[in-house]
């Protein structure tokens, strides 16, 4: 069995794809080379949950996959959502030692997720699963060891129960073992609002480059929750125009801008963007909505090669993870599009994860001010440094925040030799 179908998924195969021609490009040792395109554990676990209306109990699946693990604990979240998959959380946790090596973090990356869409669930069954699956954790996680973070699906609260459950079996609370955790236990404003507003700060950084001014821009953001709603509201800030948003409940619109802080009103009494009194509701595609910047935030895979011709966008910035196809990263870069990939533009949220760890394990409180601009620039040199590779190279941005991220991890591992 190939290492293809045994992590088995598209999203996988592209990362591979995509890993292939940059490490042909920089010729990396082929050792190496190979080692990289697995994860060093996956762990699938299994187990029982029950609804509240039935007495039956419900087995389902869910993974922990740790990428790299020489240069300290592994990051990355976990995701709920009903076509989780071995090979996507393999590939999203490949991704994850990419973002943090862009962005200079001592972690290498990881992944998990539990097969299960959570939109039906109830708060107590959302709690039950999300418990059973820490245990089932329990021998991989650690807060030097593995460290989850929110995700698709999963919210602050559904850290606070990991925390909760993983403090219960060690004894003592663990603040650090998880990190997007609500305030009261640690958690931090600026990681709630962290990946949002980084892919903000990225965008303008970009338009600055092509002399553009984020306040004369109009956006377009698909996806409404954690990335997509503060990416919208530091647009909004910005004075720019959020002219189109939407959810899985449907989509709205407004030529003249949509007004963030009122629609955060709304989504707090419905569950859906939709039916918003300040715009009109829009059933066409949004993603081809003519604009400056398009922001998808919701889910991978949504631009293709069957819809990539057909944006309109000046500049995307990737805030979902894997959003693009490679067919249609190629459209997009011949159309003249400038695109900002998903391991720089939504580092935002591993990089605050990062500081919000370093003062639960040192029990140090920073300002949420001094957070704050520490992430800026954090992100801003991050990019200025992408850019020098791409002008340099003469390559997309993807191919050089690539280029970053591997020869980094790359030179870590070869430095750190083999055992035995
Ligand atoms: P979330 O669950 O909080 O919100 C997802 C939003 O997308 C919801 O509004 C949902 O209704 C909408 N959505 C789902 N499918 C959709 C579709 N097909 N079309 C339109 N809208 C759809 O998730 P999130 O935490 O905001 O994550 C969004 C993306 O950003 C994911 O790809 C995630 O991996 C990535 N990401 C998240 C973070 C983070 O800090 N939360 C960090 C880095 C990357």
């Amino acid at each position: 069995m190939s290492n293809l179908d045994l992590f088995g998924s598209n999203m996988y195969k592209e990362v591979i794809k995509q890993y292939d021609e940059v490490t042909d490009f920089i010729n990396l040792d082929s050792n190496i080379r190979e080692r990289l395109k697995l994860p060093q554990r996956a762990l699938t676990v299994t187990f029982p949950f029950r609804r509240d209306e039935y007495d039956e109990v419900e087995t389902v699946i869910g993974y922990r996959v740790q990428h790299v693990l020489s240069m300290g604990p592994t990051k990355g979240g976990i995701r709920y959502a009903s076509n989780v998959n071995l090979g996507e959380v393999t590939a999203l946790a490949i991704l994850m030692s990419w973002k943090s090596a862009i962005v200079g973090l001592p972690y290498g990356g990881a992944k998990g997720g539990v097969a299960i869409d959570p939109t039906p669930l109830s708060k107590q069954e959302k709690q039950r699963v999300t418990r059973r699956y820490t245990a089932e954790l329990l021998p991989v996680i650690g807060v030097d060891k593995d460290i989850p973070g929110p995700d698709l699906g999963t919210d602050e609260q559904t850290m606070a129960w990991i925390m909760d459950t993983y403090s219960n079996f060690v004894g003592s609370p663990q603040p650090g073992i998880v990190t997007g955790k609500p305030a009261s236990l640690g958690g931090s404003i600026t990681r709630r609002e962290a990946t949002g507003r980084g892919v903000v700060a990225i965008a303008n950084a970009a338009l600055d480059k092509l002399n553009l001014k984020y306040e004369n821009s109009t956006v377009v953001i698909q996806g409404f929750g954690n990335v997509g709603r503060y990416a919208a509201l530091d647009s909004y800030e910005r004075g720019a125009k959020v002219i189109a948003v939407n959810d899985l409940g449907g989509a709205i619109y407004n030529k003249n801008g949509i007004n963030i802080p009122e629609l955060f009103k709304h989504i707090a009494k419905n569950k859906s963007v939709k039916d918003f009194n300040g715009a009109d509701n829009f059933d066409d595609e949004i993603l081809e909505i003519e604009c400056d910047i398009l922001i998808p935030a919701a889910v991978g895979g949504v631009i293709k090669s069957n819809n990539a011709d057909n944006i309109k966008a000046k500049i995307i910035v990737e805030g979902a993870n894997s959003p693009t196809t490679l067919s249609a990263d190629k459209i997009l870069r011949d159309n003249g599009v400038l695109l900002i990939p998903d391991i720089l533009a939504n580092a935002g949220g591993v990089t605050a994860s990062y500081f919000e760890w370093v003062q639960n394990t040192q029990n140090y409180l920073w300002k949420e001010k001094e957070l704050h601009e520490r992430l800026i620039d954090v992100l801003t040199s991050a990019f200025e440094e992408v850019w020098i590779i791409s002008e340099k190279n003469k390559v997309d941005l993807r191919t050089a925040a690539l280029i970053k991220g591997i020869k980094k991890v790359a030179a870590a591992k070869l430095t750190r030799g083999l055992f035995p």
